[in-house]
C-alpha cells in the first residue's frame, strides 16, 4: 500500500518536472526510484523535505531562465537534470532514509536534514547568486571572475545559502507540527508512515523550531561553501577551444574541451556528493551537540 502510494505521489512530482523540461527521462526514472524509496522507508516529513526542495529548485530554475542562459553554458550540465544529477542531489539521503527505517537514530535525520539543505542552499545559491548584479569573487584567491566560474562567490549567493539551508530547517518543523497535529486528531496514520511520538523518530530532541532551523543553516552553509571550495580547488575543468571560457562540460561550442585543472576523475556530481556528505556531518555534529 505504501509502496504504491509512494509510487503514484513520486511519479505525479517527477512526471511534473519532465513535462516542465527540468529534468531529463533518465533524470525522471531517477526521481521516481529515490522519491519511492523515501516515502516507503521515511515519513511524510522525509518526503515532504525532499518535495520541498525539489519544487522550489525547478521553480527557481525556470525563473529568469533567459538572463541565466548565459552562465548556464559554462556548466557541466544544463537544465535538465539527468540520473547522475539526481542521485548525487537525492540518492544519499535516500540511504539515509533506509538507515533511518533499519535503526531508528536521530543521528540519521540529523545528517538527512545537512544533506538535503546542501544541496537547497546550492542550488538556491547558483540560481539567485547568478542574477547578481556584481561580478563573483574566487573563493579562494579574492580576485573577481567571470559569472558562471566554479568557485565564484556572490554576496547574493552567500545570502541565499543560508536562506536555502533555514528554508529546509523551517520546511522539516511545518511537517513535524502538521504530522503531530494529524495524530493528535485521527491517531496514527500508516498512509503517513507515522505512528504516535515516532515522527521523525527524534520528536524529542528536534521538534523545537530554532533548533531545525540552525541545523538547515551550518548544514546548508558548510556544506555549500565545500562545493565552492572543491569548484575552485580540484573539481575537473576544462577550456572551450573555440570560445576560451573555463567549463566544467566535457564539450562546448560543439567541441572537446581540453583539460586545464583539477583531478580528471572529479566531475561535478562528485563534488555534489562530497558536499552533501560535509553538510550532513556539519548538521550531526551540531545536532548531537544541542541535544
Ligand atoms: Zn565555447
Amino acid at each position: 500500500m505504501e509502496l504504491l502510494w509512494g509510487l503514484a505521489c513520486s511519479t505525479a512530482v517527477g512526471g511534473l518536472a519532465y513535462w516542465r523540461r527540468s529534468l531529463s527521462l533518465s533524470g525522471f526514472l531517477a526521481a521516481v526510484a529515490v522519491g519511492t524509496a523515501m516515502f516507503v522507508w521515511g515519513t511524510v516529513v522525509w518526503f515532504g523535505t525532499l518535495i520541498a526542495f525539489f519544487v522550489s529548485s525547478s521553480l527557481l530554475s525556470s525563473w529568469k531562465r533567459r538572463r541565466k542562459s548565459e552562465a548556464e553554458g559554462v556548466y557541466e550540465k544544463s537544465g535538465r537534470r539527468d540520473a547522475g544529477q539526481v542521485f548525487a542531489n537525492g540518492g544519499l539521503a535516500a540511504i539515509l532514509c533506509g538507515l533511518f527505517a533499519w535503526d531508528p537514530s536521530p543521528i540519521w535525520w540529523y545528517a538527512f536534514l545537512g544533506v538535503m539543505a546542501t544541496v537547497n542552499s546550492d542550488t538556491w545559491a547558483t540560481e539567485i547568486g547568478g542574477l547578481s548584479r556584481t561580478p563573483p569573487r574566487h573563493i579562494r584567491t579574492g580576485r573577481k571572475v567571470k559569472p558562471g566560474t566554479s568557485g565564484g562567490v556572490t554576496r547574493l549567493g552567500m545570502a541565499a545559502t543560508v536562506i536555502g539551508g533555514a528554508f529546509i530547517g523551517a520546511v522539516a518543523w511545518l511537517l513535524e507540527r502538521i504530522t503531530g497535529i494529524w495524530i493528535w486528531s485521527f491517531g496514527s496514520s500508516p498512509i503517513l508512515g507515522v505512528e504516535e511520538g515516532w515522527i521523525s523518530g527524534s520528536a524529542a530532541v528536534s521538534d523545537q523550531w530554532w533548533v531545525l532551523l540552525l541545523l538547515g543553516i551550518a548544514g546548508g552553509t558548510v556544506g555549500s561553501l565545500t562545493d565552492s571550495w572543491l569548484g575552485a580547488t580540484v573539481q575537473r575543468i576544462r577550456r572551450c577551444t573555440v570560445c576560451g571560457r573555463e567549463v566544467e562540460r566535457l564539450t562546448h561550442c560543439g567541441r572537446p574541451a581540453e583539460p586545464i585543472r583539477g583531478w580528471r576523475w572529479f566531475n561535478n556530481d562528485r563534488v555534489n556528493m562530497v558536499s552533501s556528505v560535509a553538510g550532513g556531518l556539519m548538521a550531526v555534529l551540531l545536532g548531537v551537540w544541542l541535544s
